[in-house]
């Protein structure tokens, strides 16, 4: 069995709705997945991978889907290419670069909302796998930033809290404007 079987099909699979700001469950610290708590992730994995390549995204935490547990989905890989999904189980960033890098980001929880965040270039993260393994990686570029927003969601950070309060206020503002629209 690998870690990944479930995603054959996965686009016949239902997305599970993806939570909007300024929704409260976005702000809250998620706490740790224990092991009873592993077949309730797993059962949501499926709907959750959907929304994420239907969006289509290149991350998804579990707050965003109204799961306060700490763990995150993300597949970075572009979308001719052969996917390449991670798991992430209780990550925690163990060594981060002093270099620093500016990056455009975006989030399913804020449609249609960009902004440049600066992070930093490169991590070390260390989180569960779906086999229940610790593993250790050291990531950068695009994956470092995408691990970086989804581990954020973890503690209630959204990437507009990263900008001055003016920028973020705008963002929510036009995201609010945009909403009541649809
Ligand atoms: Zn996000």
């Amino acid at each position: 069995m690998s870690e990944f079987d479930f995603l054959n099909g996965i686009d016949e699979v239902a997305p599970t709705p993806i939570l909007i700001a300024p929704q409260p469950v976005l702000r809250q610290v998620a706490r740790e997945v224990r092991p009873e708590d592993m077949a309730l992730l797993r059962d949501q994995l499926p709907g959750m991978f959907s929304a994420m390549y239907k969006a289509p995204g290149i991350g998804l935490a579990a707050p965003q889907v109204g799961l306060g547990l700490r763990f995150a989905l993300v597949d970075v890989t572009d979308e001719d290419k052969e996917r390449a999904p991670m798991v992430l189980i209780n990550p925690e960033i163990i060594e981060e670069s002093e270099q620093l890098a500016a990056r455009e980001e975006g989030c399913l929880s804020l449609p249609n909302q960009y902004a440049e965040v600066v992070r930093p270039e490169s991590v070390r993260v260390r989180y569960r796998n779906l086999l229940g393994d610790t593993c250790e990686r050291e990531v950068s570029d695009l994956l470092a930033t995408c691990i970086q927003h989804e581990m954020d969601h973890l503690d209630g950070i959204l990437f507009v809290d990263h900008l001055s309060a003016i920028k973020r206020n705008m963002i929510m503002r036009r995201l609010a404007k945009e909403q009541k629209r649809r």
